[in-house]
């Protein structure tokens, strides 16, 4: 295969056995065959696209309003990513291209096994030695912990996660806690997750809570998106809430870490950088293009390895 080139409108380009394949799209792609990896509006074609994609990712784009037609994907197998529902990664020609991946298992969610290629196309966004994440059962017990002081307090707790993946795994990790509520953009979200076979707690609408008075009743948790900011802090204000933030940037004093949350604590639908080592090495690729975040930190790394690597370069203007 020539090396893969990353280009603004048609993703990464690989030009193989006398095709082209084009991995997450952002726009048209012309007579190349497109790949939709997974559902998180930075993959999604425009929509009318006509792509490879998941059942599960069709479904989530189309809640979003993003209609991905069906293709013809001969010679392209999917393989589960581990990231969110309907999530996969790309092996066609011996090149697995991973899309966003993640090795462990969260709650429902299994983490993702590596299949062998000779050309490996990962995604690289928390690509140095800092990030480590712990596993998911002692984030488990932290929060829990937060949520029984807070209650004994009488405080209310929101929890804050990205509206698509991260928000359905921390519905299911705390779906013991009642009463329990979940953002009216969540539980629309909840509701494709439950269609696909996710059994996922039940939860009362924010709407329908507010307009039957239950919000001012006693302690109760959450789930709300982790972009709006001002839903959160009007919850803080009015009944005193406890906000805990659910981000694989915990702890690194990135911008988005902190987002006004009282506590942030590391759950990421990513790998680490141990896993993406991890990874690389099981795949037994011969030559690896890194791309998103840490990519020229991460490829670095895989040199002083002895692992070809190289971030994916831009295509020429
Ligand atoms: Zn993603």
């Amino acid at each position: 295969m020539e090396p893969p080139v990353a280009d603004g409108r048609r993703g990464i380009v690989c030009r193989s056995r006398g095709r082209e394949v084009c991995l997450d799209p952002p726009g048209r792609v012309g007579s190349g065959l497109a790949f939709v990896s997974h559902a998180h509006a930075d993959h999604l074609p425009a929509s009318g696209t006509a792509a490879v994609s998941s059942e599960g990712t069709r479904r989530l784009a189309g809640a979003r309003d993003v209609e991905i037609r069906g293709a013809e994907g001969s010679g392209l197998e999917m393989v589960d990513a581990g990231h969110i529902l309907g999530s996969r990664g790309a092996l066609f020609d011996d090149v697995f291209y991973t899309g966003d991946i993640c090795t462990r298992t969260r709650a429902f969610m299994r983490g993702a096994r590596v299949p062998r290629c000779r050309t490996l196309i990962t995604e690289t966004t928390f690509g140095i030695p800092s990030f480590s994440f712990p596993p998911p059962a002692e984030v488990a017990r932290r929060v829990n912990g937060i949520i029984a002081s807070a209650f004994e307090r009488g405080r209310p707790v929101v929890l804050l996660g990205y509206q698509l993946g991260k928000a359905q795994l921390i519905t299911h990790m705390f779906g013991h806690w009642a009463p329990l509520y979940a953002h009216d953009s969540i539980r629309a979200i909840n509701g494709v997750y439950e269609e696909m076979g996710v059994r996922m707690p039940q939860t009362v609408g924010h709407s329908e809570a507010e307009a039957r008075g239950l919000l001012a009743r006693g302690p109760w948790v959450m789930v709300a998106p982790m972009g709006a900011g001002a839903f959160a802090s009007g919850l803080r204000r009015r009944h005193r809430a406890v906000t805990v933030a659910f981000s694989g940037w915990a702890g690194s004093g990135h911008a988005a870490e902190r987002r006004g949350a009282d506590y942030v604590v590391p759950l990421s639908d990513h790998c680490d950088f141990g896993e993406l080592v991890g990874m690389v090495v099981a795949s037994g690729a011969e030559t690896v293009y890194t791309t998103h975040g840490y990519a020229s930190e991460f490829s670095a790394h895989l040199l002083s390895m002895g692992i070809d690597a190289r971030p994916v370069p831009r295509a020429a203007p």
